[in-house]
């Protein structure tokens, strides 16, 4: 059986990056995929860690090789999933953890209607905007695009399958780990190896 593809979105600002990364060091085998971008790796960011920066020439010569899962623009940049690596880590079994934008979340969604997507909710756009600023990554221009993008982007949480509100860090990571988990447990899920467990059930 493939394995199960988890989705993270956000706002941007709304807490994926540091939610995924606290979920990775809790939940034990959770594969993930290292995104291509257009932009600009920040001061922080190391090419290949955070993403695969490369040029708009070469963004649009892997859109027509098929080489992406799915793609979006994102403020003005492209960001895309590549599909190597994503299906060897599926046909292997082993769960993925994706951070993609609402766009992109749409689009796993229609290609794998048995993704589980789960959106994270900011207490408020006022404190979503005193993250982003207090993260100190972006300046006032690009905050500014990003505040304005936030209300359509937080209107998309109704095509999620689950809603965490992100107000107290521990609590939004354990209940996104909690859906993680149920999300292993499901019947259908769970149904093969329990047959293997109890020859009785394969009759
Ligand atoms: P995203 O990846 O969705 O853009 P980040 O994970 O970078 O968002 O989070 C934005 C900023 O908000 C970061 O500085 C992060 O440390 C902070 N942050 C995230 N969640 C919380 C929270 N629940 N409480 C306080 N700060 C948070
Ligand atoms: P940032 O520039 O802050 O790293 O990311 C901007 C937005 O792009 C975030 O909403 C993030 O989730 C989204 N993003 C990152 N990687 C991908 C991707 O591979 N596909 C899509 N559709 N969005 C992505």
């Amino acid at each position: 059986m493939s394995g199960i593809l988890f989705v993270i979105s956000a706002p941007s600002g709304g807490g994926k990056s540091t939610i995924a990364a606290a979920i990775r060091q809790r939940v034990e085998g959770l594969g993930y995929s290292i995104s291509h971008t257009t932009r600009k790796p920040r001061s922080d960011e190391q090419d290949g860690v955070d993403y695969h920066f490369v040029d708009e020439k070469t963004f649009t010569q892997m859109i027509d090789g098929g080489a992406f899962l799915e793609w979006a623009r994102v403020y003005d940049h492209l960001y895309g999933t590549s599909l190597s690596g994503i299906r060897e880590l599926m046909a292997s079994g082993r769960d993925i953890l994706l951070d993609v934008d609402v766009q992109g979340g749409r689009n796993i969604k229609t290609r794998f209607p048995e993704s589980i997507l789960i959106f994270l909710v900011p207490p408020s756009l006022i404190v979503l905007e005193q993250r982003l600023r207090k993260r100190g990554t972006d300046d006032e221009a690009v905050i500014r695009g990003r505040m304005e993008q936030a209300a359509d982007d937080i209107r998309a949480c109704a095509g999620y399958d689950y809603i965490v509100v992100n107000d107290r860090l521990e609590k939004a990571i354990d209940e996104t780990q909690s859906i993680i988990i149920s999300g292993r447990c499901l019947t259908h899920r769970q149904l093969p190896q329990i047959k293997r467990m109890f020859d009785f059930l394969s009759d």
